[in-house]
């Protein structure tokens, strides 16, 4: 097996493009503020950045550790809280941030979990979207790309704590 190769499947400028169509999105969705976004570590962390500056109107942040997957590519089908939030969310309109909806398993126990600390609504963005890979139903309010079932890396995705650094979405092949 040789090195493993990169390819873009999406650019820099076309995620930029997109995160402030969903920054105004959000932003006209929830005419009264603050919205709380809880960013899920460690791939999300880029994502959150950005889409934070992209909505025009008062927002909080807060960020959930949570591990699904080992350091390979497959799921272990687990999901652990390895860090909880630091803030209240009763009554508070919350926007899950997550790096990528693959089978929502991880979404489905998060969004569980948050909605017994009795927020007034909870919604989920997610950058990237993998539909065909889908074992529990889960509705991502607000989605970047839907992408076809590859693995990806970059824009806050690893590989073994790799890529998460580059600006692009990448196949990771080989
Ligand atoms: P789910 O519980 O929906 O199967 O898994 C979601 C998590 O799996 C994501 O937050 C992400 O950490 C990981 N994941 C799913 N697909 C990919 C992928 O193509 N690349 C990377 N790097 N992680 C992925």
């Amino acid at each position: 097996m040789g090195q493993p190769q990169l390819r873009v499947l999406i650019s820099e400028q076309q995620i930029q493009q997109r995160i402030q169509e969903l920054g105004k999105q959000i932003a006209a969705d929830y005419p009264e503020g603050p919205i709380y976004l809880v960013g899920i570590l460690k791939g999300a962390c880029i994502f959150l950045s950005d889409l934070a500056r992209a909505i025009p109107k008062p927002v909080r942040l807060d960020f959930m550790g949570i591990s699904s997957y080992g350091k390979g590519k497959s799921s272990s089908g687990e999901v652990k809280v390895t860090k909880d939030l630091d803030l209240s969310l009763e009554g508070m309109d919350i926007l899950i941030v997550e790096d990528i909806v693959d089978t929502g398993v991880t979404l489905t126990y998060l969004t569980h979990l948050l909605d017994q600390r009795k927020p007034r609504s909870i919604k989920i963005a997610a950058m990237l979207d993998k539909p065909s890979r889908r074992l529990r139903p889960v509705e991502a309010r607000y989605v970047g790309f839907s992408i076809p079932d590859e693995f990806v890396v970059g824009y806050g995705l690893d590989y073994a704590e790799d890529y998460r650094n580059l600006r692009d979405i990448c196949i990771l092949e080989g």
